[in-house]
């Protein structure tokens, strides 16, 4: 799918429709401290509930494509949304109209 880099959108903080400019989001590094990434550690070293972890696992990964997620930059006051395209493809292109 062929998206245009500039759309238009509402902005909350201008509170009206203003042209955003669209790049793309990813996902930062986790944090090895956090409490989630911890405890998944603690399970993998004693190796209880270890399955769990596994069988959580598989059922995330069997959907291969994702949801295309943006960032939305407004034009006016320079604030970041997120734009979401609620159906998963492939695929997703930027282009210049
Ligand atoms: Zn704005």
């Amino acid at each position: 799918m062929k998206l245009p880099k500039k759309i238009k959108l509402y902005c909350k903080h201008c509170g009206r429709h203003t042209e955003h400019t669209l790049k793309e989001f990813k996902r930062r590094q986790t944090r090895g401290l956090a409490w989630g990434e911890r405890v998944k550690r603690k399970y993998k070293l004693k190796g209880y509930g270890a399955n769990k972890i596994k069988a959580h696992k598989t059922t995330t990964v069997y959907k291969q494509n994702k949801k295309p997620t943006f960032l939305a930059r407004c034009s006016v006051c320079g604030h970041y949304t997120y734009f979401v395209i609620d159906k998963r493809m492939k695929k997703v292109e930027l282009v210049n109209v």
